[in-house]
Formats: structure tokens, C-alpha cells, sequence
């Protein structure tokens, strides 16, 4: 797995049904990071629970990507994923502008217009600015080192961004609060219980597929020990 150096470890998914606690999905990856692995969590969930689909979604904000906002709004879920902050050398980020629709462009803080310059393939806009030659905020506005006395501030936009500030609307709500409490009591117990409690510290074997199912058998005995547990409270409370 690429990370600091490639070294032979992998990153392991995860998902928990709230009511249940029962694990609903897993697998191994040697994607290093969360980020774009919700496609394939949602398509795990789905396998394993025979075409069902989550109504509601909560994940960490490793699993931040634009493209799995968008899986979720097409797959009708609501999901709970906090977003990162957004990093900015310049001291307007672009979460300072404005967007004017019935232009297609932008209004920075000075409110001078940043009209579209190009779309790539994906949908991705860029803007740029018409009035920052002459600005008194230039030096701190623009996102170059040295840039020429023409440069222009430019800001690029995802066709996902208002999926992203709904998101963090929604993160900010007191739903998003709960939603966040309630994984830390679902998913992230799953991963204490084997790494601490049962000491999976290491995998016994290699490559991918080997380890990728040494970890769904490893899921598949703490759901096989939820359920042992509760027959068993079950059991009792009607004796
Ligand atoms: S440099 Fe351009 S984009 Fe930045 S504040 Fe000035 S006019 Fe607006």
C-alpha cells in the first residue's frame, strides 16, 4: 500500500447497520486513504445484504469525495460525511465568491466578476477574474507566488460543489451531530474489538485476496458472536 513509502499493509473497510450492529460490509483495500472508496463500500453493502441500500449513511470525513456525494444523491441516500476544510493560500478561498447563474459567473468579495474560461471533460469550470490588475487586494487575493503584473485570480469549480455545501449543511445540523455520535458507537467499535480485544495486529497471509478474505471471515465471527450473544439475553430474559 502507497503511503509514507510502499509498504506491504492494507487498509480495511467496514460498514455497520445501526440498529443491528451487525457488520454489513467489509473488504480490503490498497487504496491508502478512505477518499473514493464509498462507491465500493455502497456496492459491498448491497452484495452482502442482497440488493438492499442504506437510507441513511454516515462515514468519517476520510471518505470525503465528490464523486461518492454524488453516488449518494443517485442512490436516494442521505448520507453524513463531514467535509474537509477547504486550503487556500490566498485570503479568499473559494468559498468567498458568489455565484451569479443567470451569468454563469462569479463575484469576488471586491464584487468584481470572474467569468468562465473553460470546462474540462468531467465538468470541471474555471473562472477568471476581469478587474484584478488594478485591485488594492491583489497581493493577498491571488494564488501565485510571483505573479505578473497581468495575472489574473482564477478559482476552479466542481460540478459536485453544491452537493458539498449541502453537505456541510447538513453536517453542521443537529442530525449531523447525532449522525456523527452514533458512528463512533457502530463502526469504530468493530475495529477495536478485533485489533484489541481479539488482537488482530497482523494478517497471517498475502496479497489482496487472501487478505481481503481472512478479513470478511474475521467479520463474519464478530456477527456470528452478535448473534450467539443476543439468543443467549434472549434466552435468559425469558427464563
Ligand atoms: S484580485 Fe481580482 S478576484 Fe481578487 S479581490 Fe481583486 S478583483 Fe477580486
Amino acid at each position: 500500500m502507497k503511503g509514507k513509502g510502499v509498504n506491504p499493509s492494507y487498509n480495511m473497510q467496514a460498514a455497520v447497520d445501526v440498529d443491528s450492529r451487525m457488520v454489513v460490509g467489509g473488504y480490503a483495500t490498497k487504496n491508502a486513504v478512505d477518499s473514493g472508496e464509498l462507491s465500493t463500500v455502497l456496492e459491498d453493502i448491497e452484495e452482502t445484504t442482497e440488493g438492499k441500500n442504506p437510507k441513511v449513511l454516515s462515514a468519517d470525513k476520510g471518505y470525503e469525495d465528490l464523486k461518492g456525494l454524488q453516488e449518494l444523491k443517485e442512490r436516494e441516500i442521505l448520507g453524513y460525511i463531514a467535509q474537509k476544510e477547504e486550503k487556500s493560500n490566498s485570503c479568499y478561498p473559494l468559498s468567498s465568491f458568489v455565484y451569479d447563474e443567470t451569468k454563469d459567473q462569479y463575484l469576488c468579495p471586491q464584487d468584481k466578476p470572474l467569468t468562465l474560461s473553460w470546462t474540462d471533460k468531467e465538468g470541471k469550470k474555471r473562472y477568471v477574474g476581469t478587474a484584478c490588475t488594478d485591485c488594492h487586494m491583489r497581493g493577498e487575493c491571488l494564488t501565485s507566488k510571483n505573479p505578473s503584473p497581468t495575472s489574473q485570480r482564477s478559482i476552479s469549480v466542481s460540478p459536485f460543489l453544491p452537493l458539498r455545501n449541502e453537505m456541510k449543511e447538513r453536517m453542521d445540523s443537529e442530525q449531523g451531530l447525532q449522525a456523527a455520535k452514533i458512528r463512533s458507537s457502530t463502526v469504530e467499535p468493530v475495529f477495536g474489538t478485533l485489533k484489541y480485544a481479539k488482537k488482530l495486529r497482523r494478517f497471517c497471509f498475502r496479497g489482496l485476496n487472501m487478505i481481503n478474505s481472512q478479513w470478511k471471515f474475521e467479520l463474519a465471527a464478530l456477527n456470528l458472536e452478535k448473534i450467539v450473544k443476543f439468543r443467549i439475553s434472549k434466552q435468559l430474559r425469558t427464563a
